[in-house]
């Protein structure tokens, strides 16, 4: 060995996370049903890259907004001096798939993405700088109907996780015209009240007042509270929208609350907006957020097209499944090999692809570190790999021409059944214990026909 210091440990960048193979069940349960549900509601996939060009997200997200002014993460491509960013969020990407690839032209879509975004933000529980959402937006249709459709998909989603401590915020933030009414009364009122403003505040009173509504610091709640509310300022089309909306919704049984002071933390959105809260993650309750953005396909270069969109934090959500006790699925599969020599080796690897091929997932011991494994040590591992059986390879069997197959799930009390079975038999053996207890009592097993 050489005498050298000992490499210097690497670790992830900071605010960025692995998931690990404990948490990966929960992740796969959680995607599988959001993804199930939106099918369910017509959404197909769309998958976009994760760096885009900058002035795509400043165009679309808007100047001056958190994500724009702070949470980028851009840089210069070296090889040809482009400025590029990871995607903060997922908007931006599929509004300039849909324009580039023209995929409005023969009428509205329904579309879901899901991935990696990035935020230069200060870690902490529940912010994250690379983070997970799932999102969906429906494009170039316009009326409230659709916007009802994406809350009660939202419903539908928290009903099939079994997550009952969400609520939901709604408001209308109306048209831009509406909007300037109201901001010349906001920025007076806020003009008056100067010295309870903070500076960061104080930086977006002439900018983007709206956004000093969307303020968390506490020291400014009185104050935000008793602002000038831009519900008061619609005019007959934009309420008409919101009734619309409140409609469905009332006529569904979805309960809301009207949240005068949601206006949604980026500059494209318009009329509807909503968010899906809960009070169990502390500061970071927003689990998914979204509403109508009219205006973004022309501003960012396409025809005149109406849409509306959400997206869902997964690691908030992942962590309130934690929380409500959702029984964590163990990593499992039906079948551990388990082998002493090498003929046997060789039998295990033939036997185990003749088991995969009838649709069992089988784990094969392999060698590790410590060694090929004593017949009690590759047991240890059987055990604790979840399978349902392990299948039993060593020199008698050979001789024999059979394997042994030990039941490893038991129950409590009865004797462990062991059988030994001709090589040509242990798949038709294997499918019909666990395949037929599957049949009798939905116990779990891993059978994909
Ligand atoms: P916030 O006000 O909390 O900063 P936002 O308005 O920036 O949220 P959106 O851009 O609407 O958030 O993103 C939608 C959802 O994505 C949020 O409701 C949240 O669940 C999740 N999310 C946003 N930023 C982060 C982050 N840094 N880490 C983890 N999840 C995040
Ligand atoms: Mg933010």
């Amino acid at each position: 060995m050489s005498e050298n210091k000992k490499p210097e440990k690497l670790s992830a960048v900071k605010g960025m996370n692995d998931i690990l193979p404990a948490d990966a069940p929960l992740w796969e349960l959680f995607e599988n049903t959001v993804q199930s549900v939106l099918k369910s509601y017509g959404f197909q996939k769309i998958v976009t890259p994760i760096v885009e060009d900058t002035s795509l997200f400043a165009r679309a997200i808007g100047a001056v907004t958190d994500i724009v002014e702070k949470e980028m993460y851009s840089f210069t491509d070296s090889m040809n001096g482009d400025q590029l960013t990871l995607r903060p969020e997922g908007t931006a990407g599929v509004v300039r798939a849909v324009i580039e690839h023209n995929l409005v032209y023969e009428g509205p879509k329904r579309l879901w993405y899901k991935g990696p975004m990035f935020r230069h933000e200060r870690p902490q529980r529940g912010r994250y700088r690379q983070f997970f959402q799932i999102g969906a937006e429906a494009i170039g249709f316009t009326g409230p109907d659709v916007d009802a459709e994406m809350i009660m998909l939202c419903r539908r989603l928290w009903d099939d996780l079994g997550l009952d401590k969400i609520r939901l915020e709604i408001n209308s933030i109306g048209n831009a015209e509406e909007r300037n009414a109201h901001r010349a009364d906001l920025i007076a009122y806020f003009e008056a009240n100067e010295s309870l403003l903070d500076a960061e505040a104080r930086r977006r009173l002439h900018a983007n007042p709206l956004r000093i509504l969307d303020t968390k610091n506490p020291a400014m709640q009185d104050l935000v509270n008793n602002a000038p509310k831009l519900l008061d300022y619609l005019k007959e089309e934009s309420l008409a929208h919101f009734n619309g909306v409140r409609k469905i919704l009332d006529h569904n049984n979805v309960q809301y609350t009207i949240n005068p002071r949601l206006v949604r933390g980026l500059d494209y959105y318009n009329r509807t907006v909503f968010e899906w809260v809960t009070d169990e993650l502390g500061a970071q309750g927003t689990v998914c957020a979204g509403g109508r953005y009219d205006p973004l396909v022309e501003h960012i270069g396409g025809k005149p097209t109406p849409a509306v969109g959400f997206a869902m934090g997964i690691e908030r959500l992942i962590e309130l499944m934690k929380l409500s006790g959702e029984p964590q699925e163990p990593n499992q599969c039906d079948v551990y090999m388990v082998h002493q020599g090498e003929e046997a080796q060789m039998q295990a690897f033939v036997l185990a692809e003749r088991i995969r091929d009838a649709g069992l997932d089988v784990v094969l011991h392999c060698a590790a570190a410590s060694g090929a494994g004593s017949f009690k040590s590759q047991m240890k591992k059987a055990d604790a790999s979840g399978a349902a059986y392990a299948v039993i390879l060593g020199e008698d069997e050979i001789a024999n021409k059979t394997a042994a197959v030990k039941d490893l799930r038991g129950k409590e009390g009865e004797t462990v059944q062991q059988a030994s079975v001709p090589f040509d038999q242990v798949v038709d053996y294997l499918v019909d214990e666990i395949v037929g207890a599957h049949d009798h009592d939905h116990d779990h097993v891993h059978y994909h026909p």
